[in-house]
């Protein structure tokens, strides 16, 4: 029999209102400090929804292919845990799936680096399962305030507008938009802070590939970037061991906040990732001979606008391993500025050292309802480098997710600091 299927005529309404959605809690951006935040509210009782402009959740630790957690644990040669929740339930998860190698890099520090596909399934299942309504493909577009309090956001999405109601409102989009809408002062650089493209490249010889003397890289980068049009002169080539897969973060470029120049800066990284390509297989054939781009990731933003919080946290502090009476988080990852088109500022920390962010630097000074979580709190430049990586971008999200749920419907400035940080003993000082 012939299938003949219906269709009906449909007219688009002179104005559509948009669809209302009412939480307790509204997470702007779903990286991972966003989906830290969203289920850490949702596993605490808190109708959460977790919007993304992005057509899928995990942010740049999927979309970016960031490749690696970094901050999660401690320096030295024990290395132990200092964020927990999410991060407890991410490594299980992506142990089970053999997704995960752990790296004692050069810097003293532990790093995992791990499949990105797995991680992004992680994501979308432990979102459902916490009971987090995810809007996806939705861009920010509106924030209502009344005075300390935000209100609700407005989305746009392919399918219509969208507006969330809600009680407590955590922003996580890493370029501090829920911030910038709501009129909250919020910072920028003075000097730009370069972005990466990140890309995943596949039939690598992995033992040439180790085999790089890094210092002889960097010196052949340095004699011929000019001549092959690439910026940046040094980086890292994981080979994944075993999975003839290496994940490159060699190329810079910038990432500025005009809409015309954003657009611009994916193919500008893709650029540099093919001139760097050239480079790769000139001067390394018995490594990267055979070797090709399998995915290049959706640019990567370090540092755009950030809140102006109640506490800017500078690098001395950092550097001191300040504990701030409001602690919230810590980590001992070194101050890693990527400040310069060429090279990259690092200083790294002892075996022992622990610096901390304070919850001050997580909430605009005027903010009752606001809180920032990931790569857009507040601290200087370099200050900022030293936590922005992925560890206590975890553990700023669950700070997030706990103070708003403290505040109830007060605010976030007069919730019992100790009792906030009870709840993050383990971002704290469980050190086992
Ligand atoms: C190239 C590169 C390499 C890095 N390497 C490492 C590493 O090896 N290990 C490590 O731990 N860290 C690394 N970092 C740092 C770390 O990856 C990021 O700082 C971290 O992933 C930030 O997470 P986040 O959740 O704060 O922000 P993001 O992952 O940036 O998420 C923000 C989300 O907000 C959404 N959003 C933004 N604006 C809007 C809007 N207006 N409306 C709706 N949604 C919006 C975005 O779509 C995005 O999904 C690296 C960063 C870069 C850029």
């Amino acid at each position: 029999m012939a299938l003949t299927l219906a269709t009906r005529l449909s007219v688009r309404p002179a104005n559509p209102a948009p669809l209302v959605v009412e939480a307790d809690i509204c997470v702007v951006g779903a990286g991972i400090a966003g989906v830290s935040a969203a289920i850490e509210a949702a596993r605490l009782g808190r109708r959460t929804v977790l919007c993304d402009a992005a057509p899928a959740l995990g942010g740049q630790a999927v979309g970016s292919i960031i490749g690696s957690f970094c901050g999660m644990f401690a320096n030295g040669p024990d290395p132990k845990l200092v964020t927990h929740g999410i991060v407890d339930d991410i490594l299980a998860h992506l142990e089970r799936h053999d997704a995960v190698d752990y790296i004692r890099n050069r810097r003293r520090t532990t790093i995992a680096l791990y499949d990105e596909g797995v991680l992004s399934r992680w994501v979308e299942t432990a979102i459902d399962a916490a009971g987090v309504v995810p809007l996806t493909g939705a861009v920010l577009t509106q924030v209502a305030r009344s005075g300390g309090r935000v209100t609700s956001a407005s989305f746009a999405t392919r399918y219509g507008a969208v507006e969330v109601r809600a009680r407590g409102f955590v922003d996580a989009s890493g370029d501090a938009a829920l911030a910038w809408m709501a009129g909250f002062a919020c910072r920028e650089p003075e000097e730009p802070v370069f972005g990466t493209l990140m890309t995943i490249v596949e039939h690598a010889d992995e033992a040439a590939v180790a085999a790089i003397d890094r210092a002889e890289l960097k010196a052949r980068l340095v004699r011929e970037s000019a001549a092959r049009g690439l910026r940046r002169h040094d980086g890292f080539v994981f080979a994944r061991p075993g999975r003839g897969l290496c994940l490159i973060n060699m190329t810079h470029m910038p990432t500025p906040l005009d809409p015309l120049g954003a657009a611009r800066m994916a193919i500008d990284g893709r650029d540099q990732v093919d001139r760097l390509m050239g480079f790769l297989k000139d001067h390394y054939p018995a490594a990267f001979g055979r070797a090709r781009v399998r995915v290049y990731g959706l640019p990567g933003v370090r540092m755009t606008r950030w809140i102006a919080g109640r506490h800017h946290m500078q690098a001395d502090e950092v550097r001191a391993g300040l504990r701030y009476p409001d602690a919230i988080a810590r980590c001992s990852w070194p101050i890693e500025l990527h400040n310069r088109a060429d090279d990259v500022h690092w200083e790294e920390f002892a075996d022992d050292h622990m610096h901390y962010v304070p919850l001050g630097a997580l909430v605009p000074p005027d903010a009752d309802n606001l809180v920032a979580a990931g790569r857009c709190i507040d601290g200087d430049p370099a200050a900022l480098s030293s936590v922005r990586v992925m560890g206590p971008c975890i553990a700023t999200g669950a700070a997030a997710a706990h103070a708003l749920d403290l505040a109830g419907a007060g605010s976030v400035r007069q919730i019992d600091v100790a009792a906030l940080q009870r709840r993050l003993y383990d971002n704290l000082e469980r050190c086992d």
